[in-house]
């Protein structure tokens, strides 16, 4: 069996427990390697390692040029393995070879963003009244810990370790038990690259084995999740005990509006793109597509009949447009919304299993028309290729519908009529909207939801801010004794 050991303090090792995890490749449901099914005692360690290379000084003492030196060395060694990554990526996840390409890509670029902002975090000259100096010094929080999911691997390590690491703290990261592979590959030459032992800690395992006792642990200065609403409740439960800071980046059951005036072909693609793609487990999937009264029975006729030409197939394969979800537990969870979905609303594409697939664990895109947002397929997020159509009239009742949910990660508006779009976008509860497009994002804008998807914001300057303490420093300037006693 190909055992594939964590990266702790700079060395690679097993579960201090012996046990190990299966790892699966979604497209045969084959076991693919073994990582360390860790437990309390082997996060404690990470956490000394952490704690040693933060409080010893070496890292928060390197300099921010050599930790964006060294950040930039991390994203061309990326570059260099963008193949061999892309493909591990694909073959651990299921999403098509093309899209884990682009995931690679994305990965690095978020590294080389960092490794610039390192040297621009800067302080302030507070102006006080007195004869005194005032600073604002920022500082690092110390250790991180994150927590991340399998929907985007690399990348979402990416947007947690590039602005922890410039900054200055130092991480204890634990991938997703689905898809820990891709991370530990690239663990392999953080240590040729020159990051000190203990500043990345790479831990695997399960979440309430080996993520809760991150979360739980007095040396862990703050935490950085993404995930599920459900664990992110807990987590932010837990992390009260010692009042640690929390980011959190949680689900969303995001709204795409279509007026009757937007480019009908281009919209028909953004509601398909914005909820297929990633096979929908996609955090900001477009999974609710609000369509006007007037182009709404052609514009569900045309996306059912453009979702019949999605291509379903292996990841590896070149052409293929959708694979397998990601995990035997995501499979189910999706057939099961599948089947909520068809005692609800009118289905229209797709609702269960590929048929022609006798292995792995492929879904058929999915659409249920004539949805009504209280049905649980328009409250929940399925995290999988299903759509749900609401039919509304007008701009008024379109706004009513979209923020008539307990989330607020994303939303999009389609539309020619910028006077109308833009007081969509206004009226929306939600972080991140789009107008005439969704889903692509950048490194250098902010990422992360209003409500309960979750506070916080990563990427661009904002994600840095994450990780950064400030300390007020004054100093008397005034020779003179204080007298005040
Ligand atoms: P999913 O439902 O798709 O598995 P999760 O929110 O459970 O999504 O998983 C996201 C990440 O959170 C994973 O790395 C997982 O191991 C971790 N996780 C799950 N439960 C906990 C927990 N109780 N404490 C900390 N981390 C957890
Ligand atoms: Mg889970």
């Amino acid at each position: 069996m190909n055992r594939v050991r964590m990266y702790i303090n700079g060395n690679f090792v097993e579960s201090g427990g012996k046990a190990w995890l299966p790892v699966y490749d979604p497209s045969t449901e084959e076991v693919i390697a073994e990582v360390p099914d860790s437990i309390a005692a082997d996060v404690d360690l990470a956490v000394k390692a952490a704690r040693a290379a933060f409080d010893q000084g070496a890292w928060p003492q390197t300099t921010p040029q050599d930790r964006g030196r060294l950040l930039f060395k991390l994203a061309d060694v990326i570059r260099r393995q963008s193949a061999q990554l892309a493909e591990l990526e694909s073959r651990n996840t299921g999403k098509p070879i093309v899209e884990a390409e682009f995931d690679v890509t994305d990965t690095a670029t978020c590294f080389e963003y960092y490794g610039g902002i390192a040297t621009k975090i800067m302080g302030y000259v507070n102006p006080v009244p007195d004869n005194a100096l005032s600073l604002s010094l920022r500082e690092p929080v110390g250790v991180a810990g994150q927590i991340i999911p399998w929907n985007y691997p690399l990348l979402m390590a990416a947007w947690k370790l590039a602005p922890a690491l410039a900054a200055g703290c130092t991480c204890v990261l634990k991938p997703a038990e689905q898809t820990p592979l891709t991370i530990l590959e690239l663990a392999g030459s953080f240590q040729e690259i020159g990051f000190p032992p203990g500043v990345i800690n790479i831990v695997t395992g399960f979440g309430d084995t080996a993520g809760a006792p991150i979360v739980a642990h007095p040396d862990v200065d703050k935490v950085a999740f993404t995930g599920s609403a459900a664990v992110g409740k807990l987590i932010l439960r837990s992390a009260a005990d010692s009042i640690k800071r929390v980011a959190l980046e949680l689900g969303g059951k995001s709204p795409n509006i279509f007026f009757a005036d937007s480019d009908f072909e281009a919209a028909v693609d953004g509601a398909l793109f914005g909820v297929f793609i990633n096979q929908g487990e996609v955090c900001s999937a477009g999974s609710r597509i609000l369509v006007e009264r007037s182009i709404y029975s052609k514009f569900v006729d045309a996306m059912v009949e453009k979702t019949r030409t999605i291509k379903l197939g292996p990841p590896l394969s070149r052409d293929t447009k959708m694979g397998p979800l990601v995990s035997k537990e995501q499979y189910e969870r999706v057939r099961s919304y599948q089947e909520i979905g068809k005692g609800e609303a009118r289905l229209v594409a797709g609702g269960g299993r590929l048929q022609s697939a006798d292995r792995g664990y492929y879904v058929e895109p999915t659409i249920f028309a004539d949805v009504n947002n209280n049905h649980r397929i328009a409250r929940e997020e399925v995290f999988g290729p299903v759509a749900a159509v609401i039919p509304f009239e007008g701009e008024t009742e379109a706004i009513r519908i979209a923020n008539d949910t307990p989330y607020g990660l994303a939303a999009a508006v389609w539309s020619r009529d910028i006077f109308r779009a833009l007081r969509v976008v206004k009226a929306v509860r939600a972080g991140i909207v789009w107008v005439n497009h969704m889903q692509p994002t950048y490194v250098e804008a902010p990422w992360g939801g209003y409500k309960q998807s979750g506070f916080g914001r990563e990427l661009g300057p904002w994600g840095i801010e994450e990780y950064l303490e400030t300390k007020q420093v004054h100093i008397n300037l005034s020779e003179q004794p204080i007298g005040w006693y």
